[in-house]
Order: structure tokens, then C-alpha cells, then sequence
């Protein structure tokens, strides 16, 4: 089931998540679908919870959109455990459609997460990976991808922003 994205403005997404408790539930397996089905449908390469209204340690990333089989990853309750190296990309996010900006990040990241049954894993990624594990992770923090750019770069997104709010294009 498709489920609807929270835009910026709503402060569910400058929130910190619950750990999620509850594992190996029909309801967590429909949650998960769900995810991945709205993130697909779009065409994101991740979702956080509490882009969709829940404020749970729940991420879902696949870095190819859904283009290849195979690649789809669910962290429940991640830690980043290590980062090492940068790199600068372009970076959008689901929750401020339309916006893209370069955002520093570390190249390799370490994470340890619990997968839909409880059981912990240890994941090292590189690249586009480690930029949306990243990412994702900062939205369990309650923050936006916008904090990395230069605050006169966020300023023209927030204003850009406020102007589609007042034309009823932002909601
Ligand atoms: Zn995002």
C-alpha cells in the first residue's frame, strides 16, 4: 500500500525515532512493503520512517530504485559504527522534492543494524551506499539534508520553500 510523504514543514520530520521493539510481525513485514512500495513509486533510492509519519528507527534503501532485483535493505534500529573518508555528491530527499544539492559525506561507513527478525548485522558500504545509509540515518535524528549545505544555500531552499507553501504547492 502506497502511503503518503511528509514534506518539510511538518515537524514529525524534525523529530528523534523510537527504537523499534516489536519484530517478526505481520505488521512490521506490511510496514517494510509499504516503504519500499512508496519509495519506488517515488523513484527514491530510501525512506525513513518518519517520512511516512512514523517516528520509528526504521530505514529502507535501495540504491538502485528498484531498477535491478536484489539490492533492496531494511535497517531497523541502525548505529553507525564508523565512517572513514569523504566524498561530494548531489543529494535530494523525498520529503523536499525538487530540491538537489551537493552534500559532503564520509566515502565508507560501517553500520550495525537489526533486520525484520531482531537479528543484528554488521554492513560496510562505499560511496552512493554510504551517502544514503547516511542520509537516512540523519532522518532517525530528525535531520534534513539541507543542515549540510551552507546556511545561505539552505536560506534559498527554506525561501523557495515558503513561496510554494503560500501558493498551495507544498503540502
Ligand atoms: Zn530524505
Amino acid at each position: 500500500m502506497l502511503r503518503k510523504i511528509v514534506k518539510y514543514g511538518d515537524p514529525i520530520l524534525e523529530k528523534v525515532c523510537d527504537p523499534v521493539t516489536e519484530f517478526n510481525t505481520p505488521e512490521l513485514e506490511q510496514l517494510i512493503d509499504d516503504m519500499f512500495e512508496t519509495m519506488y513509486d517515488a523513484k527514491g533510492v530510501g525512506l525513513a520512517a518518519p517520512q511516512i509519519g512514523l517516528l520509528k528507527r526504521l530505514t529502507v534503501i535501495d540504491p538502485t530504485g528498484g531498477e535491478e532485483e536484489g539490492h533492496q535493505l531494511v535497517f531497523i534500529n541502525p548505529e553507525i559504527v564508523s565512517t572513514e573518508g569523504e566524498q561530494v555528491g548531489e543529494e535530494g530527499c523525498l520529503s523536499i522534492p525538487g530540491f538537489r544539492e551537493n552534500v559532503k559525506r564520509a566515502f565508507t561507513v560501517k553500520v550495525r543494524a537489526q533486520d525484520e527478525k531482531g537479528e543484528w548485522f554488521d554492513l560496510t558500504s562505499e560511496e552512493l551506499l554510504s551517502r544514503v545509509i547516511l542520509h537516512e540515518n540523519d532522518h532517525l535524528s530528525g535531520v534534513l539534508f539541507f543542515k549540510h549545505v551552507s546556511r545561505l544555500k539552505r536560506e534559498i531552499i527554506l525561501r523557495k520553500i515558503r513561496k510554494l507553501k503560500r501558493n498551495g504547492e507544498w503540502d
